[in-house]
């Protein structure tokens, strides 16, 4: 029976590391933002203490290197990211992040080396909130990235580019390109789902992650004086968009495992006594079927324009996101499957409602994701919880995989 040892210092770094926040209340670490750049100083002092070569890429992902024994610059890259929702849980990405460094931590501690380098990533853009579009660290590294995506820009006006000079980075969009060759990349990442918790396993492997499209509508209609335009001849475009996301609710309704979320509504000018003349959403959509989600979207679409032409308003759709779902690697769910019964577990597998940084590693290497438990499901809020005892077996079955990659 395990100390629970390992356990103690995945969850005593996870604490730690929550305590870099940009907001001064709760947990909320963006992109690029100065909780970010002192998260990454301090893993870099951690990745430094377990053995790693440290450093930051162009994008600012932060890569600590393991070497292995056979000096041939094959790696396995294991790692998730460190940036965060606003007002977040602790363990969304960063418990992956901290599981590989501990990992690499307890091999050193035995002066244990492998023989494949062992990279640590720790990706700063996952969570896709300052920004429209997501995932640049990953797909820089996997060489997929679209040099466009340097130029969006924040809620504030800043770019990518600038944001990334300012975070002390050299930003180019192949600046990031892996250049080691990489067999393997694995995430552990809270399963932020039911399903664990349901069926009573600490850790599940995830078979696919469901592919997601990403939307921004703006409705373009006219503003006018709140008193003095009568009902019949206003363009209101704030009561087309609420038509428009009733909509997106139904269609997505009719399909089975599909599912359809407005996350974010902005009516312009914003004043209490004028009618709303541009009003602009946000559409997220994903299915673990890329045909089903796509016949959803048409969907949505086509009523947005019916919706837009009935009214006599214009509505310009703009895709952000779009990635398909990602088939985990078949070779790497047999070792995970294996790993996890020599820690003692029965394996569980399951699919990944929410997306991941594996999915723009997969365009690299094979990929694989092991989920820990989380209470309640509950991700994306504070209460979000893992307990001493999951995050033990986590570690367990990361180091038992890692030790029998490299065997095999
Ligand atoms: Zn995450």
């Amino acid at each position: 029976m395990s100390d629970l040892a390992l356990g103690r210092r995945l969850m005593d770094r996870l604490e730690a590391l929550s305590r870099f926040s940009d907001d001064a209340e709760g947990l909320t670490r963006l992109y690029l933002s100065p909780s970010h750049r002192r998260a990454a100083d301090a893993l870099a002092g951690w990745m430094r203490d377990a053995g790693m070569d440290v450093r930051m890429d162009a994008l600012g992902t932060l890569i600590g290197r393991y070497a292995g024994s056979a000096n041939n610059n094959r790696a396995l890259i294991v790692g998730s990211h460190i940036d965060t929702v606003r007002n977040a849980g602790k363990y969304d990405g960063a418990l992956g992040v901290l599981a590989a460094v501990a990992a690499v931590e307890a091999l050193a501690r035995r002066g244990e080396r492998l023989p494949l380098d062992i990279e640590v990533v720790a990706f700063g853009d996952e969570e896709g909130v300052r920004f429209p579009s997501t995932l640049r660290g990953s797909r820089g590294l996997a060489g997929t990235l679209d040099p466009a995506a340097l130029d969006e820009r924040d809620a504030a006006g800043v770019s990518v580019r600038e944001a990334l000079a300012a975070f002390g980075c050299d930003p180019a969009p192949d600046g990031a390109r892996s250049s080691t060759s990489p067999l393997a990349f694995v995430e552990v990442h809270i399963e932020q789902g039911p399903v664990l918790e349901r069926a009573g396993r600490p850790v599940g492997i995830v078979t696919a992650i469901n592919g997601a499209r990403r939307l921004s509508v703006a409705v373009q209609g006219h503003a006018g004086h709140a008193g003095t335009s009568p009902m019949a001849m206003r363009r209101d475009s704030l009561t087309a968009a609420a038509e428009m996301i009733l909509a997106v609710e139904r269609i997505a309704k009719e399909t089975r495992d599909v599912v359809a979320t407005v996350g974010v509504v902005e009516a312009l000018p914003g004043a209490v006594n004028v009618i709303p003349g541009e009003t602009r959403f946000t559409i997220d959509a994903r299915a673990p079927d890329d045909a089903a989600r796509d016949a959803v979207v048409s969907g949505i679409e086509t009523a947005i324009e019916g919706i837009a032409a009935r009214r006599g308003l214009k509505a310009r759709i703009e895709a952000t996101h779009s990635a398909p779902a990602t088939t985990c690697d078949a070779g790497l769910i047999v070792a995970l499957d294996a790993s996890v019964r020599a820690s003692g577990y029965e394996p569980l597998h399951l699919p990944s409602g929410a997306g991941h940084d594996a999915m723009a590693m997969a365009a690299l290497c094979p990929v694989a994701m092991l989920f820990v438990r989380c209470a309640g499901g509950i991700s994306h809020h504070p209460a979000e919880a893992i307990t001493l005892e999951d995050a033990d077996a986590s570690m367990r079955v990361l180091l038992q995989f890692l030790r029998s990659y490299n065997a095999s």
